[in-house]
C-alpha cells in the first residue's frame, strides 16, 4: 500500500531586518561613517553616496519593504524615533510579526511616556547602541557629550517598561578593547541579548574608525563567553568566523550576511564550512593582501537563533 503523500513542513517565517532610512544621528562625514553609511562592502564606487547619512526613505517606502510574514521584524537604519510616523510604522510591523524590535540610541526612551507609547504601538523589544564602555569612549564615538548616560537611562526605562532589551556593541578602532567591560556593565541592567557588531566599510587595516578583524577577534571571543556564561542571547555580525576561536560556535553569526553584503570569495572561503554565515573579508583587503592568513573553518556552524 502506498503511504499517503504528506505535505512538506512549512518553513518558519524568518526574522526580517528592515532598513528604515531614518535620520542618522552619527557625527561622522558620509565618507568615513562606517555604520548606516556610506557604502556597502563590494560597491564599485565606495564614496559615491555623499549625503547618504541624512537620506531618508518615506514612510510609504518603509511600509513597502515590510514582508508579508515574519517571526520578528527588526526596524533599524538610523533613529526611527526621530520620524513623525514612528508609531504607525511600529504598528504596521506588529500586524505582521509577533515580535517587533526597534533600534535606537536610547536618548528618547528615557523621556516620560515614550516607552509606553512604543509598546502600545507594537514594539516588543529595543536594541540600543553602545559605542564604548564608559562616558568617555562612548561620547567620543557619538560626538555627543552625555549620550552614554542617556543610552543607559533609555535601556533602564525600556526594561522597566516591560520591553525586551538588547545592547548593540559597536566595535570600532577607538573602543573595541572595552567590549568585555561594556558587557559586564550591561548585564546588571537586565539585558536579554547583545549584538557584537563590526560595521562594514573600506580597508579595516587602515581605516580610522574600523578595527582590523584579527585585532577584534579575541575581544569578541571574550564577549561571546561572557554572554554564554550569563545565559544571554548573542549575535556576532560583520566579523569573519575564521577571526574567532572556538567561542564562535556559541554565537549566531552574521544574520545580516546577505549576498550584497558579502565580500568576494577567495580560495580559503570556498572550502570553509561557515561560508554561508560569514560576512567575509573586505574586498580591498583581498586586493591589497591577497587571501594570505585566512584559514577555512572545518567545524559545523552552530546558529543559536537567539537574537
Ligand atoms: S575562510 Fe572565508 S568564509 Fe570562512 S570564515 Fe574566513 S572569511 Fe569567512
Amino acid at each position: 500500500m502506498t503511504p499517503p503523500e504528506t505535505a512538506p513542513a512549512a518553513a518558519a517565517p524568518a526574522v526580517a531586518w528592515i532598513d528604515s532610512g531614518s535620520p542618522c544621528p552619527h557625527p561622522w562625514s558620509p565618507a568615513v561613517c562606517p555604520v548606516c553609511s556610506p557604502w556597502t562592502e563590494g560597491a564599485a564606487e565606495p564614496f559615491d553616496r555623499a549625503g547618504a547619512q541624512t537620506a531618508q526613505l518615506t514612510a510609504a517606502q518603509v511600509l513597502q519593504a515590510l514582508p508579508a510574514e515574519a517571526s520578528k521584524i527588526v526596524l533599524r537604519g538610523g533613529e526611527l524615533l526621530q520620524r513623525p510616523e514612528a508609531l504607525e510604522l511600529l504598528t504596521a510591523a506588529r500586524r505582521i510579526a509577533p515580535q517587533v524590535e526597534l533600534w535606537s540610541n536610547g536618548a528618547a526612551l528615557a523621556r516620560p511616556g515614550v516607552v509606553q507609547a512604543i509598546r502600545r504601538a507594537g514594539a516588543t523589544a529595543v536594541a540600543i547602541g553602545l559605542w564604548g564602555d564608559s562616558p568617555e569612549s562612548h561620547d567620543y564615538a557619538t560626538g555627543v557629550p552625555g549620550s552614554f548616560a542617556r543610552a543607559i537611562a533609555g535601556l533602564k526605562a525600556a526594561r522597566q517598561g516591560g520591553l525586551r532589551t538588547a545592547v548593540i556593541a559597536v566595535l570600532l578602532r577607538p573602543t573595541y578593547r572595552g567590549l568585555p567591560s561594556l558587557l559586564q556593565k550591561s548585564l546588571p541592567l537586565g539585558i536579554d541579548a547583545a549584538l557584537l557588531w563590526a560595521p562594514p566599510g573600506p580597508d579595516r587595516t587602515a581605516h580610522p574608525l574600523l578595527a582590523p578583524m584579527a585585532a577584534i577577534g579575541p575581544y569578541v571571543d571574550a564577549g561571546v563567553r561572557i554572554l554564554a556564561a550569563a545565559g544571554k542571547g548573542c549575535a556576532v555580525l560583520g566579523i569573519a568566523p575564521c577571526a574567532l576561536a572556538t567561542a564562535a560556535a556559541a554565537a549566531e553569526i552574521s544574520p545580516l550576511a546577505q549576498p550584497d553584503r558579502r565580500a568576494a570569495r577567495g580560495a580559503p572561503c570556498a572550502a570553509c564550512t561557515w561560508r554561508d554565515h560569514c560576512a567575509g573579508q573586505p574586498p580591498l583587503r583581498a586586493q591589497l593582501h591577497g587571501w594570505t592568513g585566512l584559514v577555512a573553518r572545518k567545524d559545523a556552524p552552530v546558529l543559536t537563533g537567539r537574537w
